[in-house]
């Protein structure tokens, strides 16, 4: 029978100890690397645009991420606005950046009724927060609320991995399952199309952290995640996502282990039409190159997207009630 981590942190009343320790954090907010240092408690002036209370777009059950964390009932996902980074071709821009889809300021009672809703009504399979990073103390006060009336789930942490390892230190314990991208190798890239100063080495830190706490992806006997790291990783046109060095660095830092997660999903969105290195689909030989990478370096364990599963994963916050179409 699964139980998940935070429940036994619940129970030593560590749990509440975080939610204090973090709220903490709002009054001169360094939650992510950026350490804007405002008080969010009284404004929402940092990169984030985020204040005291988190804004969500929608919520769902979700039939389009990895099979281990859709499964037959969907993946519990709520998509909050804002964004710790700023990438030019994001797919999620209308709530990440534009901050254009009508989003909901919600306090923490009413996230925690989020989480109950996804696990009660609509029976997934997990509680999957997209672009967390910069809500971590709303989103633990909300596992706190909701595990006292009876959250079970799994939680997992949708992150672009630009996270602070103190930050992620004080989710230990609370996530089963880590789900980082890992953009970039290049910090020229990360500056010029997500303005992430020392991404590469951030959310290296951070990988090494997620991994730290929860090993290897744990699967039950169903085939649904339970506990684990899943890195995830966008192929992004002329090898402007570094794909063989973030490979390579994995596999030797981390573990030729680990899941991988390759994404050929690249679709140009956004303001990536203006920018000539992003203004296309990756090809079919970038595609393959990094197939053969990933053979060579023997990650044995995860999913390689097909190219033409890519309209797929193309959400569309403009319509609330399902962000997703399926075809
Ligand atoms: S969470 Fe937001 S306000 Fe806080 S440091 Fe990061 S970007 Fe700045």
């Amino acid at each position: 029978m699964f139980e998940p981590s935070y429940l036994s942190l619940y129970k030593s009343g560590e749990l509440e100890k975080r939610v204090a320790a973090l709220n903490g954090l709002l009054a001169e907010c360094e939650i992510c690397p950026r350490k804007c240092r405002v008080n969010r408690l009284e404004s929402d002036s940092g990169f984030c645009r985020s204040g005291r209370q988190a804004r969500v777009s929608s919520y769902c059950d979700h039939h389009g991420e990895e099979p281990v964390l859709s499964g037959p009932k969907g993946s519990g996902t709520i998509f909050f606005s804002g964004c710790n980074m700023r990438c030019s071709y994001c797919q999620n821009y209308q709530i990440s950046q534009a901050m254009e889809s009508g989003d909901s300021h919600i306090n923490s009672v009413e996230l925690a009724n989020v989480m109950l809703y996804l696990q009660e009504k609509l029976q997934c399979h997990n509680i999957n927060l997209v672009s967390p990073t910069h809500y971590v103390p709303q989103i633990v006060e909300a596992v706190f609320y909701a595990t006292g009336k009876g959250l079970r789930l799994p939680i997992v942490y949708n992150t672009n991995a630009y996270d602070s390892t103190s930050t992620l230190k004080l989710l230990d314990g609370i996530v089963d399952i880590y789900l980082p991208d890992i953009k970039y190798s290049s910090d020229e890239w990360a500056v010029k199309f997500s303005q992430g100063k020392d991404y590469v080495m951030q959310s290296r830190r951070a990988i090494v952290e997620m991994y730290r706490q929860v090993g290897n992806l744990v699967i039950d006997s169903s085939g649904i995640a339970q506990r684990g790291l899943i890195v995830r990783h966008l192929i992004l046109p002329n090898g402007i996502s570094g794909s063989a060095d973030s490979l390579e660095w994995l596999a030797e830092n981390i573990s030729r282990t680990v899941t991988v997660s390759i994404m050929a999903q690249y679709h140009p969105s956004y303001l990536a039409n203006s920018e000539p290195v992003l203004s296309r689909r990756i090809s079919h030989d970038e595609y393959r190159q990094v197939v053969s990478m990933v053979e060579r370096l023997g990650l044995e364990n995860g999913w390689l997207q097909e190219m033409d599963a890519s309209d797929y994963y193309l959400p569309d916050f403009e319509r609330q009630s399902h962000p997703f179409q399926i075809k």
